[in-house]
């Protein structure tokens, strides 16, 4: 290892800066301003929690509770998790700071790293950002309609339009009994065939086996039963409002019955957004309904739905959208001489007092370097200052892309720019 790489980024875990750093900023910008349209307000959680609050949400059984969380014990031997997804945090603060007393429902975004200890491939990573939402205390169908709406929106917002929303309703406490049974008979026969990951699936957690992406478990599954033949009154009548609300609202959405999400938690209405422009992983939203989580944290019944969206695909959506507003200084202000530096200073302390993004030369570079580096920035203006022009008192302009120039009075700067 050369000590370059001694001193790298942990494996799986990228450093995020300019430009690129813009395309998140305006996705996180984008998701608070939409969001809050509809009464989301901002919560944040920890990124460290007892283990205990994963393991007993997301269940023992899943994925990232056995291979995926990075647990360890801190120095007094507690064991810590770093979250590796939003959604028991915020449950867990909502319940122990009694915020069900507030009206219902209640409603939140977060957003923020999570850690999973996973493969690194490509658009994975062991630490990624999830921007999402909660909304706490209703079971009303129109909620899930809406946020699934709101979604929708966030996505126009940000110029994606081919996204395919899939919806689901994967039952509650009373039908899904039954449903895992008519799993489990269909697959008794299957069960040597079955990837090992679903081997053990079919002991503790059948309904996965529908969402796993080996070859040999997708051919096995077709034929499988179909959940939504199995929902109780309750929660049949609560789909078939969500679907018709979701057509009132023009989401488009379709009927995915193999989508069953990989937590423990949800209960009926669940829905992934998904793009066919980044290969296999083609998930960039994801959420439903939990209706029992808050009672598993000691709070009282309390309905819930969320999602959360995938950002380091987003970002990469948008990247091949070539979407990309890189921003850049309005003024680059190059000088010759040391008086001129000082007038610079002056100029540019006064422009940004106004807001006014200012660049100036360091250094006591060349007038030709200078110029270079405001082309480079892609500065609007180039203000040229020299000892003529301190004795003129006026100060020689440039506008870069449409080559335009000319001179004007010091004390007319702030408005000619501002
Ligand atoms: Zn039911
Ligand atoms: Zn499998």
């Amino acid at each position: 290892m050369s000590s370059a790489e001694r001193y790298n980024a942990l494996k799986g875990i990228q450093d995020i800066y300019p430009p690129e750093i813009y395309i998140w900023q305006e996705v996180e910008k984008t998701a608070r301003d939409v969001f809050s349209t509809y009464g989301f307000q901002e919560l944040r959680a920890p990124i460290i929690e007892p283990t205990d609050i994963f393991v007993r949400s997301i269940g023992e059984t899943t994925d990232i509770v056995e291979k995926e969380m990075y647990t360890f014990s801190d120095k007094a031997g507690r064991s810590i998790t770093l979250r590796p997804e939003g959604t028991a945090p915020l449950v867990r603060c909502y319940v122990q700071n009694h915020l069900y007393n507030l009206p219902s429902p209640q409603k939140f975004f977060y957003s923020g790293p999570m850690f999973r200890y996973e493969r690194p491939q490509k658009g994975r990573f062991r630490q990624f950002y999830q921007i999402g939402v909660e909304a706490l205390g209703s079971s009303d169908p129109k909620l899930d309609a809406e946020i699934i709406s709101m979604l929708k929106l966030f996505f126009e917002r940000l110029g994606l339009k081919e996204l395919n929303y899939d919806v689901n309703s994967i039952g509650c406490e009373k039908c899904r009994p039954d449903y895992k049974i008519s799993l489990l008979n269909f697959f008794s026969d299957k069960i040597d065939r079955l990837c090992p990951d679903c081997k053990r699936r079919y002991e503790y957690n059948p309904l996965r086996i529908l969402d796993c992406k080996v070859d040999e478990c997708i051919t096995l599954k077709a034929g499988a039963p179909r959940v939504i033949d199995f929902l109780c009154g309750g929660c049949r009548a609560h789909f078939d409002v969500v679907l018709s609300l979701l057509n009132l609202l023009n989401v488009p959405y379709e009927i995915n019955t193999n989508m069953v999400r990989g937590l423990d938690y949800y209960t009926r209405t669940t829905f992934e957004v998904t793009t066919k422009q980044l290969g296999a992983q083609n998930a960039v939203a994801a959420g439903g309904r939990y209706d029992r989580l808050v009672e598993e944290f000691g709070g009282p019944p309390t309905p819930a739905i969320g999602f959360a969206i995938g950002m380091e695909r987003v970002v990469e959506l948008l990247q091949s959208s070539n979407k990309q507003d890189i921003p850049n200084p309005k003024v680059f202000i190059a000088t010759i001489g040391a008086p001129a530096e000082k007038e610079s200073l002056i100029i540019a302390n006064k422009l940004r007092e106004n807001g006014v993004w200012v660049e100036i030369g360091y250094a006591g570079n060349s007038l030709k370097s200078q110029l270079r580096k405001a082309d480079r920035l892609s500065s609007d203006y180039v203000l040229i200052i020299g000892d003529d022009e301190i004795s003129s008192g006026k100060v020689k302009w440039k506008h870069l892309s449409d080559g335009t120039q000319g001179e004007i009075p010091f004390s007319e700067v702030y408005d000619f720019l501002t």
